[in-house]
């Protein structure tokens, strides 16, 4: 109970947090280790130094609360190959998010939100994340009673399959409902980056996304809003470049290691330019206080009340400054 009020609280400060552009929350690979090889995947290609030790993460966890940071996302390789440090990170933050490929479950943890990377039907899914992978996941899904949020990230291989895939999950038990982000390209030579889907190409995707908003509402974490920050005639040059991202300055992220890593999840070899993150369009619908995006935000992510509650949403209208 407690710690629910502890969310609540910091979920309410968030708004101060956007308003000042002030640091708030981070991320963390919990561990470098992963338990699947997909073909689309940087991270298990390169090496990398010595995950903290049991003991050691948890102080580092302490200290960056102790720092400020109210919010994690926990990521990897695969976090719940650590469940013990998930377990004591919803006990140090107050809320987290667990970026997991499904296939260890669910465990209770206070305060986490679970997101489930699908890539696309099983047909597409398994191309990229090995044959087996989405049935094994699916049963997970459904045979336990955590809701999750589905993660799509929009690639070449999946940009073909989205309504199908949409339909597989939107409706499906124990989801609480799919968001979507784009594949972001590497600057590394070398890396061909096949998946990448061009910015001009995407807005056709993006108005595809917002029908689904519009066809299956607020199960569909993407508002018009969101999708106006990712169009190229809409807001994207707000943001895609070092110097205007927003991230940085209310996030922090570290590795394995406890090393700084860089102010995106996506790591130092990102190409802004290219960027296909939805937080940060989500952050400047916020910032614009538009409702929808608001109200999504609070009971989607913050798993505030997900039902239409007539005060609820009368608080965030005065909590946004809009005329009740
Ligand atoms: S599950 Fe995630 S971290 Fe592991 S190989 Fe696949 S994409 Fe990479
Ligand atoms: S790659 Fe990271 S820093 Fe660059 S625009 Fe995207 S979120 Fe911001």
């Amino acid at each position: 109970m407690l710690q629910t009020l502890r969310r609540y609280n910091t979920a309410w400060n968030f708004f101060k947090h956007l308003s000042e552009e002030s640091f708030f929350g981070g991320g963390l690979d919990i561990t470098n280790r992963c338990n699947l090889r997909c073909t689309h995947c940087y991270w298990w290609r390169q090496k990398k130094n010595p995950d903290l030790n049991d003991e050691q993460m948890i102080a580092f966890m302490k200290d960056l609360r102790r720092k400020g940071l109210k919010v994690i996302y926990l990521l990897g390789g695969e976090p719940l190959l650590r469940p013990n440090i998930c377990a004591e990170a919803g006990k140090i933050f107050d809320f987290i998010m667990i970026f997991t490929n499904g296939t260890l479950g669910y465990p209770p943890v206070n305060n986490a939100l679970y997101s489930l990377s699908i890539d696309g039907p099983e047909r597409v899914h398994d191309k990229l994340r090995g044959k087996g992978i989405f049935k094994k996941v699916t049963n997970i899904l459904d045979n336990q009673s955590t809701k999750v949020m589905i993660h799509i990230t929009v690639c070449r291989s999946n940009r073909d399959h989205l309504k199908e895939t949409v339909e597989h999950f939107v409706n499906r038990k124990n989801v609480r409902g799919i968001y979507f982000c784009f594949y972001c390209p590497s600057v590394v030579p070398g890396d061909k980056n096949t998946e990448t889907i061009p910015l001009q190409e995407r807005d056709d995707v993006i108005d595809e996304i917002v029908g689904y908003r519009r066809k299956y509402g607020e199960k569909i974490f993407f508002t018009d809003r969101v999708g106006y920050y990712l169009k190229t005639n809409g807001g994207v040059d707000r943001w895609n470049s070092l110097s205007k991202c927003i991230t940085k300055k209310l996030f922090e992220f570290y590795a394995a290691d406890g090393k700084y890593k860089y102010h995106c999840a996506y790591g130092a070899e990102a190409e802004c330019k290219n960027c296909g993150c939805s937080q940060v369009p989500l952050m400047h619908a916020m910032q614009d206080r538009d409702l929808e995006t608001c109200l999504m935000s609070y009971k989607d992510y913050w798993g505030m009340p997900y039902h239409d509650n007539f005060l609820f949403n009368a608080f965030v209208k005065y909590k946004i400054g809009q005329p009740g």
